[in-house]
């Protein structure tokens, strides 16, 4: 896990979009270090950061390496935060995760992200926003949404392959584009 906290001081939108830490993937991100941060609450992203598309199950290296990351070092409690609208608990469950998603205010579907989405997190888990981590594969559902609440935020490299939307949105040429807008040398 590569650091870029220490370099920045966010002001403008844009800067919110970029995350505190970088991780080549779920079993990079340095708990260790988060919990010095004051992290006690894990939120992670589900889809290309924690399974690949098209698998349906959790791989069990990431299940052991999370449910060991909190028990080693005590985290409150460990949330998947999803725009995914399926159920999960096919992948909470094994984790004793909770799990957030999408859900409908007056005729708006909340969801990453939203303010509303990471406001009503923070609530459940009666906590504020430096005491939380989110840790996902999308500058602007998890690192923009969890920077704008306060929360500290990894960027992870997306496990697999990209579902078709990010393809046509070229969402990575984008992302790799912002990042390198702050850090010329970054290479995702
Ligand atoms: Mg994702």
């Amino acid at each position: 896990m590569k650091a870029y906290r220490h370099v920045l001081q966010r002001k403008n939108k844009e800067d919110f979009f970029i995350p505190d830490f970088t991780a080549t993937g779920i079993l990079d991100v340095d708990f260790a270090r988060l919990k010095k941060n004051g992290v006690r609450h894990i939120l992670v992203d589900l889809d290309l950061t924690l399974r690949k598309k098209r698998i349906y199950s959790l791989d069990p290296e990431i299940k052991a390496f999370l449910l060991e990351a909190v028990k080693t070092f005590d985290f409150k409690s460990l949330s998947i935060a999803s725009n995914n609208m399926t159920p999960l608990r096919r992948y909470a469950n094994p984790l004793n995760a909770n799990i957030f998603q999408p859900y409908i205010s007056g005729l708006i579907l909340v969801r990453k992200p939203n303010a509303l989405f990471y406001q009503r997190i923070l609530n459940r888990l009666k906590a504020s926003g430096h005491e939380c981590v989110m840790i996902g594969d999308k500058l602007r559902g998890d690192v923009y949404g969890g920077n704008m609440a306060g929360m500290q935020t990894v960027l992870v490299e997306p496990r697999g392959n990209d579902y078709w939307y990010d393809r046509i949105l070229r969402t990575r040429h984008r992302e790799l584009k912002t990042m390198q807008k702050y850090f010329p040398d970054y290479e995702a």
